[in-house]
Parts: C-alpha cells; structure tokens; sequence
C-alpha cells in the first residue's frame, strides 16, 4: 500500500507580485539543499494569498510551511490547518 497524499482543503494559485514579498530568512535557508539557487531565487518572486495567515506570502515561506503538499500546475494543495503564526 502506497501512502495517499494528505487531504487538500484549499488550492491556492500562485502569482507572480508586482514586487517580490518579503522572504523570511529562516524559510530560505530550510530551503537550501531542497531547491537550487536559482530555483529559489524564482520561486522568491512568487507569492501566494495564504487562506490560513490570511495575508500574501513568499512562495518560499509556503514551500516551506507544514501545510504544504504539492505544487501542481500553478497552484499549491495546502491542508488548510490551522498554524502557530495565523
Ligand atoms: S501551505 Fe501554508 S503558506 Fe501555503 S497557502 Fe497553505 S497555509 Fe498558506
């Protein structure tokens, strides 16, 4: 038996921000050793309106954040659960 991947609550499209959102460097660093460089310097300038903080975050920060499941064709499966930061 394979492991079905975790229920989505939201799909959530990815944008590209007229200015790049603020990145938290914490998230960037989690990322180093996942994703290369210039991978994370694209996926920098990509935001996403997070329905759980309630507010437009980093690409970075949502890849890196627990409710993250995939990113299927320009838009993230999130489990939608409540976070410490919300
Ligand atoms: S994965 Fe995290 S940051 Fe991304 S949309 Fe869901 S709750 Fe927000």
């Amino acid at each position: 038996m394979s492991d079905d991947p975790p229920t989505a609550k939201y799909l959530v499209d990815i944008f590209l921000p007229e200015k790049a959102p603020p990145t938290p460097k914490q998230y960037v660093d989690e990322l180093k050793g996942v994703a290369g460089g210039k991978q994370i310097a694209r996926m920098k300038k990509e935001a996403v309106a997070c329905p759980v903080l309630n507010k437009t975050v980093s690409f970075v920060q949502c890849f890196a954040c627990p409710n993250f499941i995939r990113r299927v064709k320009g838009k993230v499966d999130c489990r939608g659960l409540p976070l410490p930061t919300a």
